[in-house]
């Protein structure tokens, strides 16, 4: 057992996988100029000596060491409490190791079906948990016609299938779409992307591979550019981390890393065991986003001046309303948890799937109110190198200000904050992801829909139009 450095999991990632970025094939990316950000950011998910953090990040295992808490499943509702406090202060890239935890917590599922499956869910996680590795979630194929099964495909590798079969292990085929952080993981754990049904046994597959493993080919979409200044760029540089479009061609699985090979019935069983828990982390984001939009547009109403008119005063309150709607949503979630057949503490799916929703459809609207209040400067204020030219500096100071208490340096970093937040390449990143990270909006609609106890409401009409008595 043992936990990484920052400097360790930095030196981790040179591990000679086949990533691009721009076309360019990249032969180390710890040295590579496109991903330092990245790596920076990703790195701080190791420090574990600092007592802000230490206690939120690190739990005790059955055996009595510690470990990152993403691989804890919740026991307890404080286990749960604390495992809701780790998106706060974690990268993408460590949250999405949450795979290793929700597939655990369906092993006895999985063992009814084919015990050897479940042994190797079991080696997978200890694997990453007591090496402190992180593992990326590669459910979302390519699809190809929406409207056909994997099998009617014109070509069949639109869905993740199963080539070869040998005594050794499975060679496996297809892509996985917009995987979150894939190149800042060390495991790519492959999970299938719905129920399959009979006749779809080739693609009932699910297993997890290092990074590096030959034939894996990772593309990378950034946002973060290699020059973006902290000053110009807040929150990106801060947390931004590459999506990848990651093709297998062809690549060898030994039978210890299969968890999935035909049986179809637990296709499904995978591909809904993370849904819960990927809303949870999105939700718990979006409740901090919402309230950060309350504080970036009071500030802005404060330092233009305009905070007393009564329209911003309206506009303010909406994003109130919205921001607590959302952390009501999320307290609702945790305060009625569930508890499943294994044990597992989970937070109320109804709770987290409308929150999901509701943080989804009304995202363009909050980010409307908030560019009507901070006016055009969003996307045209200059940038940290202007204010840093002597020549220059004395015209923006000068043009930029609006009252005497409030310094142009800090109201252009809250204007930067702004733009990268939701006006520029990160911001757009957001504004798709609210919607279709962790499933679009009909995904939610019909977790909300099937979990909603109809019948009760159905009795409460019938009593109030007096067919039946109470
Ligand atoms: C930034 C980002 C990060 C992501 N991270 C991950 C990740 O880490 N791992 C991962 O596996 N996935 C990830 N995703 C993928 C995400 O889960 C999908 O984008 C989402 O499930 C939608 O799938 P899609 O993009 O293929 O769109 P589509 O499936 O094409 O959906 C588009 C629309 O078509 C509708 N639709 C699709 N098929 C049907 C059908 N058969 N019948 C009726 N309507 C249909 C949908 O409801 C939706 O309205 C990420 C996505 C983004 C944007």
């Amino acid at each position: 057992m043992a936990l990484m450095t920052p400097e360790q999991y930095r030196a981790s990632l040179n591990d000679g996988r086949e990533i691009y970025i721009r076309g360019e094939r990249v032969a180390d990316m710890t040295k590579h100029e496109w991903f330092q950000q990245a790596i920076d950011a990703c790195s701080r998910d190791f420090v574990y000596d600092d007592p802000a953090t230490r206690d939120i990040r690190l739990y005790k295992t059955e055996d009595g060491s510690m470990a990152h808490r993403v691989f804890q499943v919740p026991r307890t509702e404080q286990d749960l409490q604390a495992w809701m406090d780790l998106p706060e202060i974690s990268t993408a890239a460590t949250m999405v190791s949450l795979v290793l935890m929700a597939m655990w917590n369906v092993k006895g599922e999985v063992a009814a079906i084919n015990p050897k499956y479940a042994e190797n869910i079991e080696r997978v996680y200890r694997h990453c948990r007591d090496n402190d590795l992180r593992a990326a979630e590669l459910i979302t194929d390519a699809k190809g016609d929406r409207s056909r099964r994997p099998i009617e495909q014109d070509d069949p590798d639109m869905y993740m299938r199963i080539v070869e079969r040998n005594d050794k292990g499975i060679v496996v085929r297809g892509a996985k779409l917009h995987i979150t952080a894939a190149s800042m993981v060390h495991e790519l754990v492959v999970l299938p992307t719905k129920a399959m049904s009979p006749g779809e046994e080739d693609y009932a597959v699910a297993f997890s591979v290092p990074a590096n493993t030959k034939g894996v080919k990772i593309i990378n979409r950034a946002f973060v550019e290699p020059h973006h200044s902290a000053f110009d760029y807040p929150r990106s540089t801060r947390v931004g981390v590459p999506d990848g479009f990651v093709v297998f061609e062809d690549v060898f699985v030994p039978w210890e890393r299969v968890f999935l090979a035909g049986e179809t019935k637990l296709a499904g069983v995978y591909a809904h065991s993370l849904g819960l828990w990927e809303r949870v982390g999105g939700l718990i984001e979006f409740a901090h986003r919402a309230k950060r939009m309350v504080g970036m547009a009071a500030l802005m109403a404060e330092w233009n001046g305009v905070a007393g008119a009564s329209h911003i005063q309206e506009k303010i309150g909406e994003l109130i309303f919205n921001a607590e709607t959302l952390r009501l949503m999320l307290d609702a979630a945790r305060r009625n948890y569930k508890v499943s057949n294994t044990g597992m503490v989970y937070p109320d799916p109804v709770a987290i799937n409308v929150g999901k929703y509701h943080a989804a459809t009304t995202f363009n609207q909050m980010v409307r109110i908030l560019h009507d209040i901070a006016g055009g400067l969003v996307i045209t204020m200059p940038t940290e190198a202007d204010l840093r030219n002597p020549d220059l500096r004395p015209y923006i100071e000068k043009y930029l200000r609006t009252k005497p208490n409030v310094s142009v340096e800090d109201r252009m970093r809250l204007y930067s904050l702004v733009r990268d937040s939701t006006a520029d390449a990160y911001g757009g990143w957001e504004l798709v992801t609210t919607v279709q990270a962790g499933g679009g909006l009909a995904a939610q609609r019909i977790v909300v829909q099937r979990s909603y106890d109809i019948e009760s409401a159905k009795h409460e009409a019938m009593v109030e139009a007096g067919i039946v008595r109470k």
